[in-house]
């Protein structure tokens, strides 16, 4: 058991906390969304919260969890849903939200520190310069840049713009090693595909440069579709007018709309399915002349309301917020994450629709892919049992659709079920003694793991808190 008295003694000076009850707060993240990762994951907590305020203690509180074995757990906002950010062996959580200055701004590009909330970004870059992050996270109210960085894929405004793992969606990173002597790197190019989406395993990022797109006043739009297959065909359709600006778009089958989107149900009509988008606000009279052409119902429009108090944005009714507002009202559902290759995504879930009826119930996300415009899908699930929803999963891929699990918080298998050996061999180089957030990658904790065994990775670690 390592000395946390003498721990805090060499922290002297930095924000370190120990109540237990504030301590299991920050070892928490939306890791419940999933019934699986809730049983294993509730009683998981950390000995330390570690808040450092700049690079130099982020360094210097590597060097002494280095020195005494300590594993470390970076955290941001704390939204991530798959216990990316829990501490499964226990040791220090690093919260990095006390770092959340912007340094500088630029025409197209932005200079800040990890733990910015990416909303409060956008607020200031476009105040300076009417400038905004290219795409945000749903949660963006919460969320920080480098956990959305180190743990998220895409969001609001991937429509144009694609996703984090895209060349040039990322200018660069700072990067803190977990060593003797902790080393600053800098990343850049293809260097941070390292560092990406690999849940703080392999380096502490205290520095982000992120390119910035022209900011609008968007305007939130939803169509209604008594047909839930004309919503995804005039999504798919729309998405492919080159002139009409969007940043969001997600058709949604009934009955999530009218059941779970309660502040918008005047609006909305029982039964039919909706299209939710986000439209800049010069390109709302071809939208809605395009929408008229396809036969769509137009509910709701943000610029036609007479306040949106009360009312949220139409981001938060997409992405993971679709299933956060099924939650709140059926605490019994669950979701999954799905990809439709094109060129036949439509066909694809017109595919799936079909097989599943209502116990898979359809939400897409469209955006865009290797230059091409596809979907990828939220879609809730009536969940009743484990082994029911590993047959939902066999079903999606053997109709050629592969699933993200989201109910594992391995990288591996919550992403291609394969070692990601970029991922891999930058570890063995920034934290030899494998103490960055324990348990996230099977190719560290077991290189032998056969993925195709149908077997759940099961991180020894864990054992102590079961
Ligand atoms: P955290 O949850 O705190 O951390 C995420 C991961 O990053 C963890 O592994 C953590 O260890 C690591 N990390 C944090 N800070 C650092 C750092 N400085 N250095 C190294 N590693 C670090 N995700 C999307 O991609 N798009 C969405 O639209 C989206 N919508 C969501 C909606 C809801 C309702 C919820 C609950 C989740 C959603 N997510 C989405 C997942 C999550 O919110 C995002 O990935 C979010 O950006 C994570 O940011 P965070 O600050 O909360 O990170």
């Amino acid at each position: 058991m390592p000395d946390y008295q003498q721990i805090r003694q060499e922290l002297e000076g930095i924000a370190v906390e120990d109540n237990p009850a504030l301590v299991k707060q920050k070892s928490r993240d939306f890791y419940w969304y999933s019934p699986i990762l809730k049983a294993q994951l509730d009683n998981v907590t950390a000995d330390l919260i570690v808040s450092p305020k700049t690079e130099e203690e982020v360094i210097r509180t590597l060097k002494v969890a280095y020195a005494h074995g300590v594993p470390v757990t970076p955290r941001g906002g704390g939204t991530g849903n798959y216990g990316q950010a829990m501490p499964l062996s226990g040791g220090i959580v690093l919260n990095l939200l006390n770092m959340n200055r912007i340094k500088e701004i630029h025409p197209g590009r932005v200079i800040a520190e990890p733990g910015i909330i990416t909303a409060e970004l956008d607020r200031q870059t476009k105040a300076h310069s009417g400038q905004e992050l290219r795409f945000h996270p749903s949660t963006t109210g919460t969320a920080t840049l480098a956990g959305f960085i180190a743990g998220g894929s895409g969001g609001v405004g991937s429509i144009t713009w694609g996703g984090l793992r895209d060349l040039g969606n990322i200018l660069r990173l700072r990067v803190v090693t977990m060593e003797a002597e902790p080393r600053v790197l800098e990343l850049s190019a293809w260097d941070l595909q390292k560092v990406s989406h690999a849940y703080g395993t392999n380096g502490i990022i205290t520095e982000v440069e992120m390119p910035l797109a022209p900011a609008y006043d968007w305007v939130d739009v939803v169509i209604g579709y008594d047909d839930y297959m004309d919503a995804v065909r005039f999504a798919d359709a729309l998405t492919h007018r080159n002139g009409i600006l969007l940043k969001e778009v997600a058709p949604i089958s009934a009955p999530i709309p009218y059941e779970y989107f309660t502040r918008h149900k005047p609006w909305l009509k029982e039964g039919q399915s909706v299209v939710v988008l986000m439209v800049a606000p010069h390109s709302m009279a071809p939208l809605v002349a395009y929408a008229e052409k396809m036969k769509g119902d137009i509910r709701f429009r943000s610029d036609k309301v007479e306040s949106m108090k009360g009312i949220p944005h139409a981001y938060e009714l997409a992405w993971n917020h679709t299933t956060l507002r099924a939650l709140k009202v059926d605490p019994s559902i669950t979701y999954l994450q799905v990809q439709y290759p094109g060129p036949d995504h439509v066909e694809k879930v017109g595919k799936l629709v079909k097989i599943f009826g209502d116990e898979v119930i359809s939400h897409l996300e469209f955006i865009k892919f290797d230059g091409a415009i596809q979907c990828s899908g939220l879609p809730l699930v009536r969940y009743t049992t484990e082994e029911r929803l590993e047959e939902i999963i066999r079903i999606h891929e053997d109709n050629g659709c592969p699933i993200f699990n989201p109910h594992r918080y391995t990288l591996e298998e919550g992403g291609m079920k394969q070692t990601d050996t970029v991922q891999l061999a930058f570890k063995k180089e920034t934290d030899p003694k494998g103490l960055l957030n324990p348990g996230k990658m099977i190719a560290w904790d077991n290189p032998d793991f056969d993925f195709k065994s149908g077997k759940n990775y099961l991180f020894p670690g864990l054992q102590s808190f079961m």
